[in-house]
């Protein structure tokens, strides 16, 4: 098995970096990036073993987005149960007086979004 991919950006080979050449005299070429594979530690699931850069991985999702919402269409709304909780609390807010800016005491709302356990 190969230890590369070569970068599966539809644009990668026609960018124009010194890193892509090769060839010598006058049969040169813009080459797609090779890649080894690892180079991050599966780092976010892997994805940069096969893109070399934010470019052409979102030129290939440009280019193929309906085969890739074809994996996995979403039809309806997905819904995560929870609990809201709403607790009023003493806070302060700066506003300006004859004597500056200062301190004063108001009631605010704090809203907090708790999970829910399923099991
Ligand atoms: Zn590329």
């Amino acid at each position: 098995m190969s230890d590369h991919n070569w970068c599966h950006g539809p644009e990668c080979h026609t960018q124009q970096t010194q890193s892509r050449i090769r060839g010598s005299g006058d049969n040169k070429v813009l080459r797609t990036i090779k890649i080894k594979q690892g180079r991050y530690n599966g780092y976010q699931n892997g994805i940069w073993d096969y893109f070399c850069g934010n470019h052409c991985l979102f030129d290939f999702i440009r280019l193929h987005l309906t085969s890739i919402i074809a994996i996995a269409p979403r039809r309806e709304a997905l819904e995560t149960p929870i609990k809201v909780v709403k607790e009023k609390y003493e806070s302060q807010r700066y506003r300006y007086t004859d004597n500056g800016y200062q301190p004063q005491s108001y009631q605010a709302t704090r809203t907090t979004i708790k999970s829910v356990d399923n099991a």
